[in-house]
């Protein structure tokens, strides 16, 4: 029998939610394309987010390019170190990814060396899983897609890896842009591109997908959160590190959790809830989603602490599909090495600071006619030096290769104290980073049903007058997705094809069209097979228009999950269907309305 994951692909491919690219040409492994409902349903889940990131938080979105300059890729990293062991089978000249082909031999895989993956490869006999053929020497392959800008091919670029530098890069433009004021965010949703080695797991392993990730810069000093309290209570499914050596999950109030050290700060658990709502308002089954802790050994050396949100798949198991890092000050000061630009904030101080400083005055009309061309350099080494250095007759000073002496009458020197107001600060950063190609995938397989539904539909069928009786198909698969993200969101099909109910059924559509509201019509076919047509798709409501609509006006609007049906005012049907998927009116509320 099919697992989920057939299931839900086989519906994703035949009703235009996924599709293998290239198909034509026999397809590529790591690329899929989103047909006309699968897109439409991309752009709601991503609309979603920006609701939540951009609307609710106010992090502005920005779009930089998806080709970086390789300072760009030096200063993050990925130059120097974005890659996975990669070894190639001599005989059918596979790859794998050999982390992986040790995993049942060696504990913690990825913390290996190409060296001492080659050796455990060679010693436990492990041969190339597609052919048997002999595995070569594992080496680092660079996942980053590399290009060349411009013609000649000397200026190297490279699709970007994530979409997070562009963040970083416009730094200084988004400081001014908040007028210098920590925190403050920028989003950023568009494509990542990884030459994954060997991408097997379908549409969970992409080498193209898209992400969404928000770059928070704070105050380091000041890591809590101004609306925490809004969070704290909720509760949320802790796979902390200490929860992980036990093998034990907890739920515990977010509120908590930062009160007994588990999760590092209030920020950071402020983007857990940000993340966890998100997730469930796109579809997300709440009680298969995990927030899962990096163990010490996984997490990046400049972290302080980092939390991956893992969804439960069939195939698949616990998937990660959002990294929620708190990344230090690492980006920026990478980035301000390598740009040789200061990335900082001037932060002013609530009470100005008293400081005492010592200053070191070199007597230039002493030291120019004496050193000339050297008096400078000479000045500069002078205001290096501490008290204690001062203070002998004669200050020794050694100036490219030379010794120099410095009769103390050339140099004045006191300590004074002064007021501060401030002082220039590297922030840090919190980063939310979703997959949102998984989010997808995990939503589908979430919200995918295959189940027994009755006779339901032929109750109103009957009422058309001349209908030939309806063969009912008992079983019907649903998509229970939130009617918010449902790419069709509501399907007008007149009883019968006939003039006088497909005309006030065209009516309807254009009512709702002119609402915004995604609509289909459909009369082809029997009522219950487009029923079953739109229960498949996600469809969260079908308008049904019939005999006594031409008497009274009223049409049926029928429930995708439950079945039932209410009769509803067809001059305000626009309103109906609009409060039913975004104002979070009940179903029965909308048959009070005549
Ligand atoms: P990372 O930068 O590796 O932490 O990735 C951030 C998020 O991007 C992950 O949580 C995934 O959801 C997503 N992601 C990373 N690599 C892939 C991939 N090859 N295919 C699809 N999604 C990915």
């Amino acid at each position: 029998m099919a697992d989920k994951y057939e299931q839900v692909l086989e519906l994703a491919k035949r009703r235009g939610f996924i599709w293998n690219s290239f198909e034509l040409y026999g397809g590529t492994a790591g690329f899929y394309d989103y047909g006309p409902l699968g897109a439409m349903l991309k752009r709601r889940v991503e609309n979603i987010w920006r609701d939540i990131f951009v609307i609710n938080e106010g992090y502005y979105e920005i779009e930089s390019p998806t080709i970086g300059i390789e300072d760009v890729f030096i200063a993050s990293g990925h130059v120097g170190g974005f890659s996975d062991p990669l070894t190639e089978c001599q005989k059918c000249k596979e790859a794998f990814r050999a982390d992986h082909l040790v995993q049942d031999v060696a504990e913690n895989p990825d913390t290996l060396s190409a060296d001492e993956l080659t050796e455990i490869i060679g010693k436990n006999n492990i041969k190339c899983p597609e052919c048997g053929g002999r595995l070569g020497k594992v080496y680092e392959f660079n996942l980053m897609f590399k290009t060349s800008i411009g013609p000649g091919g000397k200026r190297a670029g490279y699709l970007r890896p994530e979409t997070a530098q562009g963040m970083f890069v416009d730094f200084p433009r988004l400081l001014k842009f908040y007028r210098d004021h920590l925190p403050f965010g920028a989003t950023q949703i568009g494509k990542a591109y990884r030459n994954e080695i060997s991408p097997r797991q379908g549409v969970i392993r992409l080498r193209e997908f898209t992400q969404a990730e928000a770059e928070i810069f704070i105050d380091p000093r000041d890591k809590t959160h101004p609306k925490i309290k809004e969070v704290e209570n909720i509760e949320l499914n802790l796979y902390s590190q200490e929860g992980q050596s036990t093998g034990e999950m907890q739920k515990m109030s977010l509120g908590d959790a930062v009160k007994n050290g588990i999760i590092a700060h209030e920020f950071l658990a402020y983007c857990l809830a940000m993340t966890s709502r998100f997730l469930i308002r796109v579809g997300v089954s709440p009680e298969k989603l995990r927030f899962r802790q990096h163990m010490k050994d996984e997490m990046a050396h400049y972290a302080a602490d980092c939390w991956d949100a893992e969804i439960l798949s069939d195939r698949f198991g616990w998937v990660e599909v959002v990294g929620i890092a708190d990344r230090t000050d690492y980006d920026l000061k990478a980035h301000a090495k390598q740009s040789e630009k200061e990335l900082s904030v001037y932060v002013s101080y609530d009470v100005p600071k008293k400081i005492e400083r010592f200053i070191v005055k070199p007597d230039m009309g002493i030291l120019g006619p004496k050193f000339k061309g050297k008096a400078g350099k000479i000045a500069n080494a002078l205001k290096a030096l501490k008290a204690g250095e001062l203070s002998g007759d004669v200050i020794e000073l050694e100036i490219d290769g030379e010794q120099i002496k410095i009769e103390k009458d050339a140099v004045k020197f006191e300590s004074i104290t002064e007021e501060v107001h401030g002082e220039n600060i590297i922030p840090h950063v919190i980063e939310p980073s979703f997959g949102i190609d998984r989010i997808m995938y995990s939503l589908l397989e979430h919200s995918y049903f295959e189940e027994e539904a009755g006779k339901e539909d032929v109750i109103e069928e009957e009422k058309g007058e001349g209908t030939e009786a309806e063969e009912v198909e008992e079983k019907r698969i649903v998509l229970r997705l939130p009617p918010e993200v449902a790419p069709v969101q509501a399907a007008v099909l007149p009883l019968l094809s006939r003039e006088e109910l497909i005309k006030p059924g065209n009516e309807i559509v254009a009512k709702l069209r002119k609402a915004g509201i995604l609509v289909a019509f459909d009369d082809s076919g029997t009522i219950g097979r487009r029923y079953r047509r739109n229960d498949e798709i996600g469809t969260p409501y079908s308008i049904t228009v019939d005999y006594q609509t031409l008497e009274d006006s009223t049409v049926t609007i029928r429930d995708r999950d439950t079945m039932k049906q209410v009769r509803a005012g067809m001059s305000d049907i626009a309103d109906s269907i609009y409060d039913l998927v975004y104002g979070g009116k009940s179903f029965e509320d909308a048959g009070k309305r005549i």
